[in-house]
């Protein structure tokens, strides 16, 4: 594998399991190191342990944990050139606008949204020091798409995923920062698994709406997120990166 990422500094939000465990083993392969955060202690830790890379353990939706993640990467390893901000949590089971609470919705946008604000506010400034840096945030192709399946405070959650990412690109361009959103179709990670163990038609209801006819595997987005992280995709800003098996084409 070639290093493109040779002596970068990633911050990975979420990287205890899905999506973000594999970006952080594509990561390390290419050469980064990697700051895995996690909420949970066991699984950001070993995960940190497998990559070589420091854990700290933070809740995305508290703005001084948030700020202090970023800090302690930039203490540790002297700069922040990549914020992968991907933590999520999947919708209530019926995530319905008649069914849906107004706390389920709150939680919902506190965790998938906000959390993707408060990670920009405190990366951005490091990287303006820098005069560079990648943000990738994870957004989803429920942003650009109605699902099968009805979800509707997740679904918003990921519309501003998507709206401030083209915002953040737009605004830092010209700093050299560059913000993407990803949006991923579904994926083969515990987040989907225990979706669709709660009601596996559900399962049968999205897969024949993906025209390559089965889920991603975490690996897949992983080789995404690295490109997007990497020089490679050094003309890419405020972008929509759909990597969904065709979903959002069909
Ligand atoms: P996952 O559940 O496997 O992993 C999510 C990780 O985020 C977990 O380790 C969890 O502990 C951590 N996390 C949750 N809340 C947190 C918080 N408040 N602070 C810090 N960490 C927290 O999920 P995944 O499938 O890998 O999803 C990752 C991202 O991708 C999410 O934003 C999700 O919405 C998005 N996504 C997933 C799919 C899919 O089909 N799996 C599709 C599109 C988008």
């Amino acid at each position: 594998m070639t290093e493109r990422l040779e002596g970068r500094v990633a911050v990975i939000t979420g990287a205890g399991s899905g999506i973000g465990l594999a970006t952080a083993r594509r990561f390390a392969a290419e050469g980064a190191k990697v700051v895995c955060v996690d909420v949970d202690e066991e699984r950001g830790a070993k995960a940190a342990n497998e990559v070589s890379g420091l854990f700290v353990q933070a809740d995305v939706t508290d703005e001084e944990q948030v700020r202090a993640m970023y800090q302690t990467a930039v203490d540790t390893y002297g700069s922040l050139d990549i914020a992968f901000n991907n933590a999520g949590i999947s919708p209530p089971d019926d995530d319905s606008i008649l069914v849906t609470g107004l706390e389920a919705w709150k939680r919902v946008q506190d965790v998938n949204l906000t959390s993707v604000y408060l990670c920009c506010k405190y990366a951005i400034p490091h990287m303006q020091r820098q005069g560079k840096g990648s943000i990738i945030n994870t957004a989803s192709f429920v942003a650009v798409m109605g699902a099968a399946t009805s979800q509707i405070s997740y679904s918003a959650s990921k519309g501003g995923v998507l709206a401030m990412s083209r915002e953040l690109g737009v605004e830092f361009a010209r700093q050299g920062i560059r913000v993407n959103a990803l949006c991923p179709g579904p994926v083969n990670t515990p987040l989907l698994q225990e979706l669709f163990a709660k009601d596996p038609e559900r399962a049968a209801r999205r897969l024949v709406h993906i025209p390559l006819g089965r889920f991603a595997e975490p690996e897949e987005i992983a080789a995404a997120v690295a490109f997007l992280a990497s020089d490679d995709s050094s003309f890419m800003t405020a972008n929509t990166f759909l990597v969904d098996g065709g979903i959002s084409g069909a």
